[in-house]
């Protein structure tokens, strides 16, 4: 069986891991498209906290980021594990107001607490309310090349192309795995699917050990200050701009990001800074996770399509559920295919 995933953010690169560790390469030939790779997608731009958004989940929701929190525990426990980005972080989100509700998924990260009154005091004194948790970091920078390299072992060809349409692939392939991201709104011409643009910068401050995110500080800061320790710099950020499609780092939204996070956060006044990166969060109402059957018109041959798109904000924390939930999809498929062959 033949089968292409498009997309090579985490979300695609998840997913043919998986499908690979999963299904096996035997009767599988696997192929990662993509107009762009690491360090060039979104993936690449995240801070990477698993931390799911705070609304009520559905069933399946809860089970792919169950699926997610087994697949990091398993890495989590090998010994490259810093090659691959993964680590454990606390950190604090805070709020401007007292009507925090906790998330459906609060069982799921360690420690789930509320701020302390010291906290509160001392470290927020602007702030209401909130949560402090441990939880899981996934940094895609480091991730990506490591997936990629893995597949490349077990011969998953990787190819540069930008596709203008599904049909394009659907009489070289049986299966296409449709990763695109904010790409799937001209891909599948999925009109739910926009971009909300984010800015950040890398900067040196080994001493930050701990997440803060601040909701709501600056209100003229279409984002939040934020800061988060990485392996081997800290990110800060942050901007949203829903519906810009633009990728230059704009000086605007730098000054704005350094201006709001040194005011919350003085002891970054003097850090070095290394990089500054632009992505877009494919966000939609709901993740677009199905599967589709396509029939070339001239030829009238079939073609599977599994969509996998549309993870928002939260990508890095959905990407291994979701992966796994395409594995089983395509296991099923193989399985279809090889009692068909028998008959
Ligand atoms: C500033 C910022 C901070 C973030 N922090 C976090 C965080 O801490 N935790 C978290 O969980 N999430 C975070 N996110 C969200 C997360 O980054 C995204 O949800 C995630 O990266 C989406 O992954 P993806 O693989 O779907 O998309 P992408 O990484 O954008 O990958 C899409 C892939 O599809 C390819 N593609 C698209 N269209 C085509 C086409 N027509 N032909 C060929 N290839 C195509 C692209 O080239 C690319 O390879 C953050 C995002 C931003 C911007």
């Amino acid at each position: 069986m033949k089968v292409v995933v498009v997309g090579a953010g985490i979300v695609g690169l998840s997913s043919a891991l998986r499908i690979v560790e999963d299904c096996g390469t035997a009767g599988l030939k696997m192929t990662v498209m993509a107009d762009k790779f690491s360090p060039n997608t979104t993936s690449d731009v995240a801070a990477g906290i698993w931390c799911p958004p705070r609304r009520k989940m559905t069933e399946r929701e809860m089970q792919w980021l169950k699926w997610s929190q087994e697949y990091l525990t398993s890495l989590l426990k090998t010994p490259y594990a810093p090659e691959i980005g993964v680590f454990l972080q606390s950190g604090w989100i805070v709020w401007m107001h007292a009507d925090f509700q906790d998330p459906d998924w609060k069982d799921l990260v360690q420690g789930y607490r509320h701020p302390t009154k010291w906290e509160l005091t001392h470290l927020f004194p602007e702030y209401k309310d909130g949560f402090f948790c441990t939880t899981f970091m996934l940094e895609s920078r480091l991730f990506l090349p490591w997936v990629t390299n893995r597949l490349k072992d077990r011969g998953v060809k990787f190819v540069e192309r930008k596709v203008q349409s599904l049909d394009e692939l659907s009489l070289d392939y049986d299966v296409i795995i449709n990763c695109s991201g904010v790409g799937a709104h001209d891909l599948v011409g999925d009109t739910k699917v926009f971009p909300s643009r984010g800015q950040v910068m890398r900067v040196k401050a080994p001493w930050v050990k701990h997440w803060m995110l601040l909701e709501g500080k600056h209100s003229y800061i279409p984002g939040i200050p934020y800061i988060v320790g990485g392996s081997n710099s800290t990110l800060i950020g942050g901007i949203r701009q829903d519906g810009r499609w633009d990728l230059h780092n704009d000086p605007r939204d730098t000054e704005m990001i350094w201006k709001g996070v040194t005011a919350a956060f003085p002891a970054l006044k003097d850090a070095e800074v290394l990089e500054e990166k632009t992505g877009l969060r494919p966000m939609r109402e709901s993740i677009r996770l199905e599967s589709e059957k396509k029939t070339d018109p001239l030829s009238g041959r079939s073609v599977q399509v599994i969509h996998n798109y549309g993870h928002g904000a939260n990508g890095i924390t959905w990407s291994l559920g979701c992966a796994k939930e395409v594995a089983l999809m395509v296991k099923q498929l193989l399985q279809e295919k090889s009692t068909k062959s028998r008959l």
